[in-house]
């Protein structure tokens, strides 16, 4: 079905067609073109990191950070039980074992005081994911990490231009990963991009995203010709949508402020009522700051969760709730995930609903989900009829 207000309706911001048009004229449209380089740049610039690799996906970075970091069978690898697929999936690819962490009841993230009792001589990796793009606790993360020894992969699709404690999200880790895909704050329709932040890094990573050869030194001129070095496979994202990201990241402090305006919106018209009904809305510690990606609301139970998904589509609205416990998946068992104790991340999953949110989402639409939550919660009268 289509829905009047759908939840998330990618939008241009800008000068999208006339980068994609100068990618077209330039002549170069596969990877490490013109676009690629003004994006990485810009990137690390905005970062304040040596480096950063655009790849066709955060997938495909994440993908690239278990090749970097030499991730081998049996090797454990510390994720949150709450979030996407691809964090885990990245590291079992290698063949690694993903270790399950619980999230924490307030900001959903990763619980940095469980990481102690997961760690064993096979730990290598931890990846926390900023939830929402609120940072996890990295202070206590990085020293637990240093503690062991082990390499911090932040998987950060969510936490673009977002902030803990003073450091920007994506610059924790050795490596982090975004992604640019048509649901995040900045798109392409699919993309991503590696950060890294050791130089001692850089060139394999990028002999990695080249198929295994040194073709990156080749085009600088470094060597005089290019052959196979290492493993490796294409994680290039095209330069015409290298253009198409350009465009948005040329907007992204206008991208930004429309997020805002939608975040404060919602969290202004609900947060003085809706707790009375058992709701809680999203909590943000005061020392991050974070890039307004997502509107969540937790519902008391399971039961009101999809009734109350179940009445915003009656009105045209479409809700959705967010990732299923991946230590309950039937992959996640074959690692013995069922043996492990995520409570929270079980009893947040049956009850997260997320709101329509997008860059050019209206007042008016915005109104009349707030109607629809009303009328749900009081059973008052929508002012805003479908
Ligand atoms: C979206 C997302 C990904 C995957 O991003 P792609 O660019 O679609 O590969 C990975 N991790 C998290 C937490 C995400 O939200």
């Amino acid at each position: 079905m289509t829905f009047q207000i759908p939840f998330n309706r990618p939008a241009m911001a800008g000068r999208e067609l006339s980068c994609v048009e100068e990618a077209l004229r330039s002549g170069h449209l596969a990877g490490d073109g013109p676009f690629t380089f003004r994006c990485a740049g810009l990137l690390e610039k905005l970062l304040g990191v040596p480096r950063v690799l655009l790849t066709t996906s955060c997938t495909h970075a994440l993908e690239m950070s278990a090749l970097l970091l030499d991730i081998r069978p049996g090797d454990e690898v510390i994720v949150p039980s709450f979030t996407f697929v691809s964090t885990l999936n990245a590291f079992v690819l290698r063949g690694g074992c993903p270790v399950f962490a619980d999230i924490h009841e307030s900001t959903l993230n990763m619980d940095e005081n469980l990481l102690e009792g997961l760690v064993t001589p096979r730990t290598r990796a931890i990846v926390p994911v900023h939830y929402a793009g609120v940072g996890c606790e990295m202070d206590v993360i990085m020293t637990i990490a240093r503690r062991h020894g082990l390499a911090v992969v932040e998987d950060n699709a969510h936490g673009l231009f977002a902030w803990y404690r003073q450091k920007a999200l994506g610059t924790f880790g050795v490596l982090a990963t975004q992604s640019f895909h048509e649901t995040k704050n900045i798109v392409c329709g699919e993309g991503g991009a590696l950060v890294l932040n050791e130089e001692r890094l850089i060139e394999r990573a990028e002999i990695i995203r080249e198929k295994g050869t040194n073709r990156s030194r080749f085009f600088r001129g470094q060597v005089d010709k290019y052959t196979w070095v290492d493993t490796g496979s294409s994680y290039l994202l095209s330069d015409l949508l290298a253009a198409f990201l350009y465009a948005q990241l040329e907007e992204r402090d206008a991208i930004q402020r429309k997020r805002r305006r939608v975040w404060e919106y919602y969290q202004e018209r609900l947060a003085p009522w809706i707790a009375e009904h058992g709701v809680r809305l999203p909590v943000i510690p005061e020392y991050c700051i974070h890039p307004y990606h997502l509107y969540y609301m937790l519902l008391p139970s399971l039961e009101r969760r999809q009734a109350l998904i179940a009445h915003l589509k009656a009105n045209g609205i479409q809700a959705v709730f967010h990732y299923l416990p991946l230590h309950l998946s039937d992959m996640g068992r074959k690692f013995g995930g069922h043996e492990r104790q995520c409570p929270v991340t079980e009893d947040v999953s049956d009850r997260l609903l997320r709101l329509p949110f997008f860059n050019d989402i209206t007042e008016g639409e915005q109104d009349h989900v707030v109607s629809a939550l009303k009328e749900f919660f009081e059973g008052k009268q929508r002012t805003h009829p479908a």
